[in-house]
């Protein structure tokens, strides 16, 4: 929060009390959440519940770090490394929808190289592989009793 708080300053944007909120919803989840489980908690809070506040606020978060947006679930997931300027990359369990935050530069890499040969220029990478998380490895390992 504190973090959050720091960049925030620094960018010289406001964390106000909505974004705040917003911000702590998807802490407290810790895994992606749509835009409608983010709305019933903010009325829940007794906060504005209106859906172009909530994704402003959702906005806000994804411009300063703060949060992403996972595009195969259209779902909003709190960034593990926030304030820093990163390109994620997210591990998507095909079982449970958890998702594991990791970084990936695959602007640097092959995808680059191909991009530079193209004449295109990359402004932004997202990266979602899908797969099974550990816990989910170990559940689909155990024999049917
Ligand atoms: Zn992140
Ligand atoms: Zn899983």
């Amino acid at each position: 929060m504190t973090i959050a708080e720091e960049r925030c300053n620094k960018d010289g944007a406001r964390f106000t009390d909505l974004r705040r909120k917003v911000f702590e919803i998807l802490l407290m989840q810790g895994r992606p959440m749509g835009a409608y489980a983010i709305l019933e908690q903010l009325r829940d809070a007794g906060l504005s519940s209106q859906p172009p506040v909530a994704y402003r606020a959702l906005e806000f978060l994804i411009a300063h770090d703060l949060a992403h947006k996972v595009e195969r679930l259209n779902a909003f997931v709190a960034c593990v490394n926030p304030g820093q300027t990163h390109a994620p990359a997210f591990m998507i369990c095909r079982l449970c929808d958890g998702v594991a935050e990791t970084h990936a530069e695959p602007a640097r890499g092959a995808l680059g190289a191909t991009a530079r040969a193209a004449g295109f220029q990359i402004e932004k990478t997202m990266v979602e592989a899908i797969g099974v998380c550990p816990s989910c490895v170990d559940v689909k390992e155990r024999p049917d009793q």
